[in-house]
């Protein structure tokens, strides 16, 4: 079944380097150099994915914004004036699910995928159906199946709606057109994507656990009453895997470690999402980035706090902790979305990073957690916000990293000797989480956009010492992605 299904997603893969950039043979057959061919290969594309798209070859030019979804030579202005008056034409251009090309006329029309990917969705469907004579679990069975038809005729209300509902198989693969990134120029074009996955059933247990105990940590937050009043939900659909395959837009450039679907809002609104972690991608990132970077810049008496299990832990504990604390302002400036605006968004990714420490820590004193491991989600905290500021701190969230860590630092959490390294200070610690909290919980619950403002101000900056430790790993020549090593197409498409 699983040989059936990465087969599957291999034919996402070819048709997805057909919507990143055109001819996937040619452009290999013009590179002789092994290592240009394989970047290539990486970035589906003669364009760098982590380098802001800068061409790798020469003669290249700079990648489409609407990659090949669209003619070359098409402009914004053209598009727009073509959707401008509606009807059936405009909905098929920007569709989630046409390629957009020119007919004899030279007239802009939409293909469905369906018909332009044809022979591979063909090929994927029937493997799909294959798998689902193989499943044992009904609502498997029924998604592949459901799945299979809408590779077919490009209508996939029906088979995300069986996805949400499947519950208890091990296996499961997200296939199809999903994310719509690669088209930078409109954002209407699905690129196609794949994900064989197996659950991880002790790790999706022990989530399932800490996510019914989020009233009790809910209440107790280091914040007054008021800014604990909601209930959070403990129905959250989270779940860890493994991932035998990567296809597509998924394996293109970087490699993501977490999954939230579907995009439907339909469906969404009916049945919410599923949030899955990528166990073995996050390992990956573990061994071959964290742990290196760790080993320049933690004290070497806590370099054994590094570990694999603390580091997934605490991304566990950030998506669970978002479900804890407020999400309405506690003086009728509506929601804290709307009250805090652009600055909300990092903000909350640096609330369900602290929440997260402040859960572990909880759940520590109740014995859910072995104490001696405390240190360890800490320690590994502390690395982890190294890796994240190592490009600087210009996006949102490695903004809200720099204020966690310079908060910290104020407080005592950790220190800085003279030779470069961090060792945390684990009494200091617990206090300055319990305090970043609550700092925290009151900016959101207040709507207070314009102290969100002063506070990453104050604390988003990265500090001269800290720059000097974060050149010091450039100088390693530590990676800053991973790759997979998966094999081609088993039954050979
Ligand atoms: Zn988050």
């Amino acid at each position: 079944m699983i040989a059936l299904l990465i087969d599957a997603a291999v034919a996402m893969d070819e048709i997805f380097w057909i919507q990143a950039y055109g001819d996937r043979q040619q452009l290999l057959d013009d590179i002789e150099d092994p290592a240009t061919e394989q970047f290539a290969l990486i970035n589906y594309g003669p364009w760098d994915r982590l380098a802001g798209n800068e061409p790798f070859l020469p003669g290249v030019g700079p990648k489409p914004a609407g990659s090949n979804f669209y003619p070359r030579d098409v402009t914004r202005a053209e598009m727009e004036r073509e959707i401008a008056s509606g009807g059936a034409r405009a909905d098929s251009l920007r569709s989630l699910y046409t390629l957009v090309r020119r007919d004899q006329a030279g007239r802009l029309t939409a293909i469905p995928y369906h018909v332009a990917f044809r022979r591979q969705n063909e090929w994927a469907a029937a493997r799909l159906r294959q798998a689902a004579e193989l499943a044992d679990d009904r609502g498997l069975r029924r998604y592949l199946t459901l799945r299979a038809d809408a590779l077919q005729n490009d209508q996939y209300r029906a088979s995300d709606l069986a996805w949400m509902d499947m519950k208890n198989n091990s296996i499961d693969v997200v296939i199809g057109p999903i994310e719509t990134y690669e088209d930078a120029l409109f954002g209407f074009k699905a690129a196609n994507e794949a994900f064989v996955l197996i659950k991880d059933r002790e790790w999706s247990g022990r989530l399932e656990r800490y996510v019914a105990m989020l009233p009790f940590l809910q209440q107790a937050l280091p914040v007054p009453a008021e800014f604990k009043r909601e209930t959070p939900g403990t129905s959250s659909d989270l779940n860890a895997y493994d991932a035998v395959y990567y296809g597509g837009d998924a394996n293109a450039g970087s490699k993501t470690i977490a999954i939230n679907l579907p995009n439907d809002e339909t469906v969404q609104l009916e049945r919410g999402t599923r949030r899955l972690q990528i166990k073995n991608a996050v390992r990956a990132k573990f061994d071959r980035i964290l742990l290196p970077i760790a080993r320049e810049l933690i004290a070497p008496d806590q370099l054994g706090d590094v570990t694999f299990d603390a580091f997934f832990e605490n991304t566990m504990f950030h998506e669970v902790a978002h479900g804890l604390g407020i999400k309405n302002t506690v003086f009728d400036r509506g929601t804290v979305r709307e009250a805090l605006k652009e600055r909300g968004g990092g903000l909350e990714e640096e609330k369900a990073d602290v929440l997260g420490l402040f859960m572990i820590g909880q759940l520590t004193e109740r014995g859910e957690l072995p104490r001696e491991e405390l240190m360890d989600n800490y320690v590994t905290f502390l690395a982890g916000i190294f890796r994240t500021v190592r490009f600087g701190a210009s996006s949102a969230h490695a903004q809200a990293n720099m204020a966690t860590f310079n908060f910290f630092r104020e407080q005592g959490a950790f220190t800085r000797d003279a030779a470069g390294k961090y060792r945390v200070d684990l009494p200091q610690m617990q206090a300055a989480v319990a305090l970043l909290s609550e700092r925290i919980l009151r900016l959101q619950g207040t709507g207070d956009y314009t102290g969100v403002g002063q506070f990453m101000g104050q604390y988003g900056t990265i500090a001269p010492p800290l720059q000097a430790d974060l050149d010091r790993l450039s100088s390693r020549g530590i990676p800053v992605d991973i790759i997979f090593e998966q094999g081609p197409s088993i039954l050979g498409l």
